[in-house]
């Protein structure tokens, strides 16, 4: 066969940069310091170097078009046309348009904005309806082809597949379907294959994750349908189809059925593909790239054991290569940065750079033999466990896991706490002024004294509190001055976690996280919010919410252990949480909020193994809030997602008060949440925060009266959709004054 595929590849790599320069350059356009050009020249030098270490480290097959100035679902819909009317009419640059579907502006509010599969990447949501016109627009693509090619690289450029790019759309137009799109969409990826195979381009990699979740019959005709017949175009590269995050089932032999040349699987997240793929007998000349690397965790390959796994695949298909389970997009860059880590934990790590050795290593094992591979390091040592929390977590009980009856604590809370009706509150941050990341900096690097950093956060406490206070909120918030991130803070204090300096991993557009590590037992050596909370509590008559990250928001956003079930790490965090609640409510805290933002993102993707997640992730949830009495108000909090899969587990977390996304869907969930008979607080969130927009105060008003009629008054909390860190002074004072204000119209 011309053109193999070869014996190694990754699925895409991360775009951010060693040192997140493309977010200090994207962050620079928006705020016009740098102009067009100056962005593209940052761009195009990190795409040069990501290719020049693919190449430089021996893998065979280097993808391109993985690189985007925000978001690849967005890429998509760019490369085939599916720019809402709304944007266009904006009459803004190629770029700025980009940028005003990614984040909206004054006239326009953005694309909607989730969660991608099981991970904390954000995508963008096309908007897709019966009229939507799709015309292809290969042009990025076949620019970083291009680029590379400059280089003397080949590359395999990258593009969402057309079914699951529909699969993931949204309708523009209520009660349309996008995926109805698909033999349209189909024509245009055509029209794009064309295009490359023109410019040389001889292999292309269409991602098609979508069938990793259960997909109706139907759906999986219709996918059979588009590949058999991208397939059968004369003028193409030749087709990588990748799937990650799960397995196939019922796709599998339909993608196998097609004359799509490779297939990409992922053997990590799912386990009875090799099984699937036995059964499903692939046809001689199709490469089977399989995915042996964990591109969603931090830790080293056991070579031999996936050596072994990749023997097994070859002994089905005729070729197969050997590759990452997903992107790299969702590890950090290079763990040989991580100079402060514990050896013994450093050498247990893999980040993107030391996955793409592992891939070279197992591609060279698949012609040379598993010879040279490495065996796997010792299991961790002995003192990364705890047996103290082992035998606590062995002796509880399910009393431990439930509070008292509802309307016992609403009495109990109300009698306490004496609010108004549609109480007003925020999410937790306030913004994360430059001042503040430099004063955490300098205390990070010792040039800040202890003293002088806790000086410097209860000023800005105060300040917060006092706005808060102008502003009339009724529950208010001490702003987590002193947060990094919600999770890295916990992390940090946090027995069982180690913190990266440089392990930055994208989450959506500029933002990016820096996701601790779980390697040991879990636990609390001492308080980890009691000192700020009380604080802030000290200055005001007003209640203020004690801010705390729940169980599996922790996990979520964390790399975890795979040495034992998810579950019992859970509740080894669960329990750090629950002493956290209890000195938060003896140090007269009285109201107590637990997010749990990733509640969703966590959920199977296969419908057969979401009960036992929703039961462990719910009991983790209570174990953690059920150590208070009954005047304690706990509240939660969710966001980024669509909650119709979760909204019977919002209901089991038993919190007092939901606060909840709500703005850029209209209100939805109030009716999800009512049809399921949810009958505590909630605070459906009327303000999107992700966008630098200040609504008018009548916006707030008619959400506010759409959720009034799907919620009793007495129930109803007025609240942003989520906190307010990446947001800046000016817009925060202002669309706050104007949500109180829309409270008040309403509450009269
Ligand atoms: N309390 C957090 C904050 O306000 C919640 C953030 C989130 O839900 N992502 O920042
Ligand atoms: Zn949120």
């Amino acid at each position: 066969m011309s053109n193999p595929f070869g014996q190694s590849t990754v699925l895409g790599y991360p775009r951010i940069g060693p040192n997140r320069e493309l977010k200090q350059a994207v962050e620079a356009y928006w705020a016009g310091s740098i102009d067009a050009d100056a962005l593209e020249r940052t761009g195009a030098s990190l795409r040069a170097d990501v290719w020049q270490a693919l190449a430089a480290a021996g893998l065979d097959s280097i993808p391109s078009n993985t690189f985007s100035y925000y978001d690849h679902m967005l890429d998509t819909a760019v490369a085939v046309g599916a720019i809402p009317e709304r944007f266009r009419r904006l009459g803004l640059s190629d770029l700025d348009t980009y940028f005003a579907m990614a984040r909206g502006v004054d006239a326009e509010p953005a694309l909607e904005l989730t969660k991608w599969f099981a991970t904390n990447y954000h995508y963008l949501v096309p908007e897709i309806g019966p009229e939507t016109v799709f015309t292809p627009d290969p042009a990025k693509a076949l620019r970083e082809y291009a680029e590379a090619a400059a280089l003397e690289i080949p590359t395999r450029p990258a593009l969402i597949g057309p079914a699951t790019f529909l699969l993931l759309a949204k309708p523009a137009v209520p009660g349309s379907n996008p995926f109805d799109r698909l033999d349209d969409l189909v024509e245009v990826y055509a029209e794009i294959l064309a295009a490359l195979a023109d410019a040389g381009v001889a292999w292309v990699q269409l991602d098609e994750p979508g069938y990793v979740a259960d997909r109706s019959a139907a759906e999986i005709v219709a996918l059979h349908r588009a590949y058999t017949r991208l397939a059968g175009l004369s003028r193409r590269p030749k087709i990588f189809v990748a799937t990650y995050f799960g397995q196939l089932d019922d796709a599998l032999p339909a993608l196998l059925d097609t004359s799509i040349e490779a297939l990409g699987l992922d053997l990590i997240a799912g386990r009875a593909t090799v099984d699937q793929l036995a059964a499903a007998a692939p046809r001689p000349g199709t490469t089977i790239v399989a995915g042996l690397v964990d591109g969603h965790n931090v830790w080293r390959t056991d070579l031999r054991a996936a050596a072994a796994t990749a023997a097994t695949v070859a002994a089905i298909a005729d070729q197969v290569a050997v590759s990452t389970s997903c992107s790299l997009l969702h590890v950090p860059v290079d763990v040989s940065a991580e100079q402060g880590l514990d050896p013994q934990l450093r050498e247990r790590l893999a980040f993107a750079r030391q996955k793409v050795d592992e891939v070279v290593q197992l591609g060279q094992a698949l012609a040379e033999g598993v010879g040279q591979l490495p065996a796997p390091l010792p299991p961790s040592p002995e003192q990364w466990r705890n047996d103290g929390v082992r035998a606590r977590l062995a002796t509880l009980q399910p009393a431990d896991r439930q509070r008292g009856a509802y309307a016992d604590r609403a009495a109990a809370q109300q009698a306490r706490l004496q609010l108004p009706p549609l109480p007003t509150t925020t999410i937790g941050s306030f913004p994360q002024t430059p001042e503040l990341r430099k004063a955490r900096a300098a205390h990070r690097a010792g040039k800040l004294d202890d003293a002088s950093y806790a000086e410097r956060m209860r000023a800005e406490i105060e300040q917060v509190i006092r706005l808060q206070e102008r502003l009339g909120l009724d529950v208010l918030v001490h702003g987590e001055p002193e947060r990094n991130d919600m999770v890295q803070y916990f992390g940090e204090q946090l027995a069982g976690f180690a913190a990266t300096e440089h392990g930055w991993v994208q989450s959506y557009g500029s933002r990016c996280v820096r996701p601790p590590i779980i390697y040991g037992d879990v636990a609390r050596p001492a308080p980890m919010t009691v000192e700020w909370s009380s604080f802030a509590q000290s200055l005001t008559d007003r209640p203020v919410k004690g801010m705390l990250t729940g169980p599996v928001t922790i996990l979520a956003w964390s790399f975890v252990r795979t040495d034992q079930p998810l579950a019992e790490t859970a509740d080894q965090v669960a329990l750090a949480l629950r002493d956290e609640c209890r000195d938060l409510a003896a140090a007269g805290i009285t109201v107590i909020q637990v997010d749990e933002p990733a509640l969703r993102e966590l959920l199977p993707l296969r419908r057969s193994s979401q009960p036992a997640y929703v039961d462990w992730a719910v009991s983790a949830f209570r174990l953690a809030t059920s150590g208070v009495d009954d005047s304690a108000q706990i509240h939660t909090h969710l966001c980024y997602s669509e909650f119709g899969e979760v909204i019977h587990a919002i209901d089991a977390l038993d919190a007092d008060v939901t606060s909840i996304e709500a703005s850029r869907s209209k209100m939805e969930v109030l009716d999800d949440l009512a049809a399921i008979g949810y009958a505590r607080g909630v605070g459906p969130g009327v303000w999107d925060i992700h966008s630098p927009r200040v609504p008018p105060q009548q916006e707030f008003e008619a959400a506010l009266r759409l959720a009034v009629a799907a919620v009793p008054a007495s129930r109803l909390w007025v609240n942003p959709d989520c906190g307010l860190k990446t947001r800046r002074y000016p817009e925060v004072e202002a669309s706050l004054r104007r949500l109180t204000a829309a409270a008040a119209a309403v509450r009269s």
